[in-house]
């Protein structure tokens, strides 16, 4: 089982449940609109800045 989060141009993002994992999952359609939406892929987000006091 893998969770993957997705970005709705229209709902915002949203997260799916697949049950197998076989990667490369970029795109789903969404559950409310039906809209393909892009996946949003936190790994290669940058680590926040911490403020130095
Ligand atoms: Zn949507």
């Amino acid at each position: 089982m893998a969770i993957y989060t997705f970005s709705c141009q229209l709902c915002g993002e949203f997260t799916v449940w697949h049950k197998s994992n076989k990667g490369n999952k970029q795109e789903t359609l969404c559950p409310t609109c039906k809209t393909v939406s892009k996946r949003v892929d936190y790994s290669h987000q940058i680590d926040p800045v911490v403020p130095s006091f």
